[in-house]
């Protein structure tokens, strides 16, 4: 008798234990405040599965560019990891651990700056961008086409299908090569136009690298130092102006003393483009001699920055100082003459009026 009251005291009392721990699941029951999520996992290239879709779907919403929400976490992942890392303050291992997805999923985490699109030809002068004139890693130009889309194919060979320049550079680009193929002058090859900030970062880290296995006893401030000769830093690069074009002759192993070379030295500012590196100016530009390496600033600049022997830096100094004029400024004299006709003008109208 007794263990069966006792049975039930138990199986009351136990009830009586378990109603209050059943209430957070009610819906009158007050909100618990949320702890600090715990990741116990850490997401690194080879890691694959739900937890990298939320990451890599996470960092699109943020504006990092992970590549596709595939689950696989590779090369995109990393560096949009290693991005988003950086831009919060946070050690860039690439690696998304505790602090990395704590960080991610908060209110606080900070997002990729928008792109800002820039009209790159819209100044009277052209725009410089050198080693003391760099550009911010968000300016992306303005009307930027594929050069296969405006380029004849039968007279370029665009090298990657991908290749983009600003629509008024590959046009005349394309004004360019016909009138060198009405020469006689045929076979060329696009092998760069725009660059983007993060692809110029690229180029001179793979630079680098191939410096670096060229010179087994180089450190790697050495042969940043031999790449910088050849290659700008991000930022630094007139390539990401949309304005500047590599062109050379597919297949050959040198640019320079072609007949190709040749007819582009001669002719190219006719086409508002300028050889923009050359042995003579290096000590200003900064940069080894590149004849593969055309520059657009339009015809009246290119004109006037064949005429006077100048590079574009001695050009801009010269404009600024007032050494040299403007192209296509009107005469000072000429201005007079216009401005007195106009009044002649408006008086004739005064009389006609007064007439009636
Ligand atoms: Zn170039």
């Amino acid at each position: 008798m007794m263990n069966r009251y006792l049975k039930k005291l138990t199986a009351i009392l136990l009830i009586l234990l378990f109603i209050p721990s059943a209430a957070p699941g009610e819906e009158d029951a007050a909100p618990a405040p949320t702890p600090a999520a715990v990741y116990t996992t850490v997401l690194r290239t080879g890691s694959r599965g739900d937890e990298v879709v939320q990451l890599q779907l996470r960092l699109n919403e943020l504006g990092y560019d992970p590549g596709s929400a595939d689950g696989i976490f590779g090369k995109g992942t990393k560096a949009a990891v290693q991005e988003f890392q950086k831009r919060n303050g946070l050690k860039a291992d690439g690696e998304a651990g505790q602090q990395t997805l704590e960080k991610l999923y908060s209110d606080t985490a900070a997002a990729m700056p928008a792109p800002r699109t820039v009209n790159v030809l819209a100044g009277d002068l052209p725009m410089l961008v050198n080693k003391s004139h760099p550009v911010d890693e968000f300016l992306v130009p303005a009307d930027l086409v594929l050069l296969n889309d405006v380029l004849d194919s039968k007279l370029v060979k665009v090298k990657y299908k991908d290749t983009k320049a600003v629509r008024q550079v590959a046009e005349a680009l394309n004004d360019m090569l016909e009138a060198a193929k009405a020469d006689g002058v045929t076979k060329w090859q696009i092998s760069t136009a725009y660059r983007s900030f993060a692809q110029q970062e690229k180029t001179l880290n793979n630079k680098i690298s191939n410096y670096m296995n060229q010179h087994s006893g180089w450190s790697r401030a050495k042969a940043r130092n031999a790449a910088l000769r050849t290659v700008a830093q991000p930022g630094r690069s007139e390539h990401q102006l949309g304005l500047a074009v590599d062109i050379n002759v597919p297949g050959a192993s040198s640019f320079s003393g072609t007949k190709q070379c040749k007819w582009l030295h001669a002719h190219c500012w006719e086409y508002g483009f300028i050889v923009r590196y050359t042995e003579e100016k290096k000590d200003i530009t900064g940069f080894d001699a590149e004849a593969w390496h055309i520059r657009y600033v339009g015809t009246e600049h290119a004109l006037r920055i064949r005429e006077l022997g100048m590079c574009l830096e001695e050009y801009l100094d010269g404009i600024e100082d007032g050494t040299i004029e403007l192209p296509g400024e009107p005469d000072p004299d000429e201005t007079e003459a216009a401005e007195s006709e106009i009044t002649e003008a408006d008086t004739e109208i005064e009389e006609i009026m007064l007439d009636e």
